[in-house]
C-alpha cells in the first residue's frame, strides 16, 4: 500500500515584485535541515493586500515576508504585533499561528548584525542613517538599541525629525550637508535610491575615504553604484545582502522554531554577489 505523502508546510513572501534571493535562501535552509517545507514568492497589488492575508489564512501559509510598499500598510490588518514591530511601526515578517497573524520586524536585528560583522560592537559608535521610510526606521531603532550615537537625515526632513523624536539622543543633520561631508565614519544608506536602476543618492565626489564604513541596504542590485563608489574611495563596504541574510535567518527561526543554517543561507548570497 502506498504511503501518503508527508504534508508540506508553505511559507513565502508578499511583495509587488517577488525577490528571488529570499526564496533561494529560505528553500536552501529548509532543504539543508530536511524539512518538507516550500517557500513561494507571492506577488500582490496594494489593493489586494487584505484579500491576500485572507488567502494566507485560508491556505494555512505558515509565515511570509513583507516588503515595500506593504510594511506599514499591513499594520492595521494583522491580529497582533510583536513589541519590536509595534515600536518600529513597520512589519517585515508575519507568522500565522492557526489563522492568527502576528507581525514581526527582523530588519532591525539584520541591520545591526550586518554592521557588527564588519565593525564590531556598535556601542558608542557614531552612525549616520540616511532615510526615514519603513526600512530606515528599523535600522535606526536597531542601531540605537545597540548603543550607537545616531545621526539621522532624510530628503524630507520632517520625517527624520519625527523619527529622531522617538529615539532618545538621536540628532537630525541636514540632508544636503550629510551627502557633501558625512558627519560620521559609519554611514548607512537606508533609502530606496539606487534600487533597480533608480539614481543613487547624490553624494559628493569626495564624500568617502579609507576612514568610512558604508552600508547600502539596497540589495537589487547587490553592487550598487554607491557601494562601488565607496569601495573605489578606499572605504569598507557592506552590501544589502548581508542585512538580507541576517534578517532572513531570524525569519527562518520564527517560522520553524529551529536555528537557521546560516552557512547554507550565506552561500546563496555569496553566489549572487560573485555572479
Ligand atoms: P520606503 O518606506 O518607501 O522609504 C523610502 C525612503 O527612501 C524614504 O526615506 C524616502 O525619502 C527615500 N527616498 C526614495 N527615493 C529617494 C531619492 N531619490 N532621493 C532621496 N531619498 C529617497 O522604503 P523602505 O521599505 O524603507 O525600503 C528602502 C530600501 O531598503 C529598498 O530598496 C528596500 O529594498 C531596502 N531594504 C533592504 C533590506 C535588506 O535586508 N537589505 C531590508 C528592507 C528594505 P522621502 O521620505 O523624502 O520620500
Amino acid at each position: 500500500m502506498a504511503s501518503s505523502p508527508s504534508p508540506i508546510t508553505t511559507c513565502g513572501s508578499l511583495s509587488l515584485h517577488p525577490v528571488t534571493f529570499g526564496r533561494r535562501m529560505h528553500q536552501a535552509a529548509y532543504d539543508a535541515l530536511g524539512l518538507p517545507w516550500l517557500y513561494v514568492p507571492f506577488a500582490c497589488e496594494s489593493v489586494g493586500l487584505k484579500a491576500a492575508l485572507e488567502g494566507m489564512r485560508a491556505l494555512s501559509i505558515r509565515g511570509f515576508g513583507v516588503s515595500m510598499p506593504f510594511k506599514i500598510e499591513i499594520l492595521p490588518l494583522l491580529d497582533e504585533l510583536a513589541p519590536l514591530a509595534r515600536t518600529i511601526g513597520a512589519v517585515n515578517t508575519v507568522v500565522n499561528d492557526g489563522g492568527r497573524l502576528c507581525g514581526h520586524n527582523t530588519d532591525a536585528e539584520g541591520a545591526v548584525q550586518a554592521l557588527e560583522e564588519e565593525v564590531g560592537s556598535l556601542r558608542d559608535a557614531r552612525v549616520l542613517v540616511i532615510g526615514a521610510g519603513g526600512a530606515a526606521r528599523a535600522v535606526a531603532f536597531g542601531v540605537h538599541a545597540a548603543g550607537a550615537k545616531l545621526l539621522l537625515c532624510n530628503r524630507t526632513r520632517d520625517k527624520a525629525e519625527a523619527l529622531a523624536a522617538e529615539l532618545k539622543g538621536a540628532e537630525v543633520v541636514a540632508y544636503e550637508e550629510a551627502l557633501r561631508k558625512p558627519p560620521a565614519d559609519i554611514i548607512v544608506q537606508a533609502t530606496s535610491a539606487g534600487m533597480a536602476g533608480a539614481a543613487s543618492l547624490p553624494f559628493d565626489e569626495a564624500a568617502f575615504s579609507e576612514r568610512n564604513v558604508v552600508m547600502d541596504i539596497v540589495y537589487k542590485p547587490l553592487h550598487t553604484e554607491l557601494i562601488q563608489r565607496a569601495k573605489a574611495a578606499g572605504a569598507k563596504t557592506i552590501h544589502g545582502g548581508r542585512m538580507l541574510l541576517f534578517q532572513a535567518a531570524r525569519q527562518f527561526e520564527l517560522y520553524t522554531g529551529k536555528t537557521a543554517p546560516l552557512g547554507v543561507m550565506d552561500e546563496v548570497i555569496r553566489e549572487a554577489a560573485a555572479g
